[in-house]
């Protein structure tokens, strides 16, 4: 670490996905940037557990890499998926598109993405990375961080003129700031869990499920997902209660896990010869939303991805809303130059309501992708939006599509949903079949629906 905090230094606590794409984006600005991160570098051998693990892309997060240049060598690892696959509890299939043909979300390597992130940061002229560096507290008033080494158990305080917590849900920034005059925060956990489990490559390596596609198997009050990884395995992820009769309480033993998957994953099951060692070694982690304000003091400090604004995983955002920060604030820097608290201010004005509306979306989408996606109702009403955005093209996009492949501000793409789902909650009263669209009353009523939308 530096003795002193030079003017045109700027540091950043946490070299997650949000912290090493944003050491990117400030050293293209000339900036010298010194990035202090809790875990052992990721590049060395051994540093991470071996699992693969891995998250959906879609356009805000496609925008932000396009914004350093290295969209491009991302898509080459990245996987599409056109549409979700349902697996039935007898082992049915039923699929349904994610937008346009051609359109879909990319599944690509957490660990993979962080360390081109961070090789590509340090190439970048002026980007230091500190490992093995948790910050334990920020002393706001003197502008010092608190590091301890977690090899040597070494304390030190570090100097700063300019910090960006992108440390995380758990945020030690967001600890210190929530000691100051009226900060707003308010934390709340699902009464669910998750753990991630894998299915196995075929013997040749290959894809024993559909590649380009997420499979969901909803069970109504839970689920388990699985996105394809570029080895012929697919991660994937048991959303599942931690009390109750069918609940991560309720299963002790291998036996019982593989009586509850054979009971109602039946097609996953033969799937997944390590379900039981996965089960019982990887963590069972919780799911937090975090809301809180203002992100910044001053122009000294400002949050950003987590620290600022966790989500739950459900509408695959969360990433994507902490990379979209990152082209905001550029935007920003490009209007503002180095007016860091009219950076930081405008940002975050710019940015609350819209990773509000997110989380409520990631909330909302828990409840259609566990429960609703296994109603043939609801895909009924699917197939039906798909064809007024057919015929009305420009004046209905569905509520996915604007969230996922749209920029449009989160804020605006939520309220808009809500106006269509109370129209599709009208016409459906009309419709029993997709043909009853075509039906001359229901045409009429869609146009007149359209026309007072305007
Ligand atoms: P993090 O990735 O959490 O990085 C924070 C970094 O800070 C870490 O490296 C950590 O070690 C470090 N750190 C923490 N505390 C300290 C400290 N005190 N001192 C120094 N360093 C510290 N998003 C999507 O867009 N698509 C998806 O499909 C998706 N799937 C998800 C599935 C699951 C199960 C979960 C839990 C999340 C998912 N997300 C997804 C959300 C996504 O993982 C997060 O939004 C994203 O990782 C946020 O990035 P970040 O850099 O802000 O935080």
């Amino acid at each position: 670490p530096t003795p002193a905090a030079a003017p045109n230094r700027l540091t950043i606590t946490g070299a997650g996905l949000v912290g090493s794409l944003l050491a990117l984006y400030l050293a293209r600005r000339g900036y010298s940037v010194d990035v202090y991160e809790r875990r052992p570098d990721p590049r060395r051998a051994g540093a991470d557990s071996g699992r693969s693990i891995n998250l959906a892309l879609s356009d805000r997060g496609w925008r932000a890499l396009e914004g350093v240049g290295i969209a491009e060598a991302v898509r080459e690892v990245a996987i599409p998926m056109y549409g979700r696959v349902m697996h039935d509890a007898h082992g049915n299939l039923s699929q349904q598109p994610y937008g346009q043909p051609g359109q879909g979300i990319y599944s690509v390597s957490r660990g993979g993405l962080n360390r081109r992130l961070l090789e590509l940061a340090e190439a970048e002229a002026g980007v230091r990375l500190f490992f093995g560096q948790q910050c334990l507290d920020v002393n706001l008033r003197q502008q010092e961080l608190h590091l301890r080494d977690i090899e040597t158990g070494q304390e030190l305080h570090q100097p700063y003129q300019h910090l960006f917590g992108t440390d995380g849900a758990f945020s030690a920034v967001r600890s210190a700031l929530q000691r100051t005059e009226r900060f707003d925060y308010s934390q709340s956990y699902l009464e669910y869990g998750y753990k991630e489990l894998t299915i196995a490559a075929a013997p040749d390596g290959g894809w024993v499920l559909e590649k380009h596609a997420l499979h969901i198997w909803p069970r109504g009050s839970y689920m388990m997902i699985a996105l394809p990884n570029l080895d012929g395995t697919f991660t994937c992820t048991l959303f599942f209660p931690f009390e109750g009769a069918d609940s991560f309480a309720s299963l002790q033993t291998p036996a019982d896990v593989t009586e509850f998957f054979g009971r109602v994953f039946p097609d996953a099951l033969p799937l997944m010869p390590e379900l039981t060692d996965d089960f019982f070694h990887n963590p069972t982690s919780s799911l937090v939303t975090v809301k809180c304000f203002p992100w910044s003091l001053e122009g000294e400090a400002l949050l950003l991805g987590d620290a600022a604004h966790a989500i739950v995983p459900f509408y695959g955002q969360g990433m994507n809303a902490g990379f979209e920060d990152c082209t905001v604030l550029d935007e920003l820097m490009e209007r503002h130059g180095a007016d860091w608290q009219t950076v930081f201010r405008e940002f975050q004005q710019l940015r609350k309501p819209n990773t509000d509306a997110v989380a409520d979306l990631a909330v909302y989408n828990f409840v259609e992708m566990r429960d609703k996606v296994a109603d043939p109702r609801f895909l009924l009403q699917k197939k039906i939006e798909g064809k007024i955005s057919a015929q009305y093209p420009g004046q209905w996009t569905s509520l996915y599509s604007q969230v996922t492949f749209s920029h449009r501000p989160y804020a605006e793409a939520w309220a808009n949903g809500q106006r269509q789902d109370a129209i599709m909650a009208r016409l459906m009263k009309h419709i029993d079949t997709e043909a009853d669209y075509d039906r001359p009353e229901v045409q009429a009523m869609v146009g007149k629906e359209l026309e007072r939308a305007g």
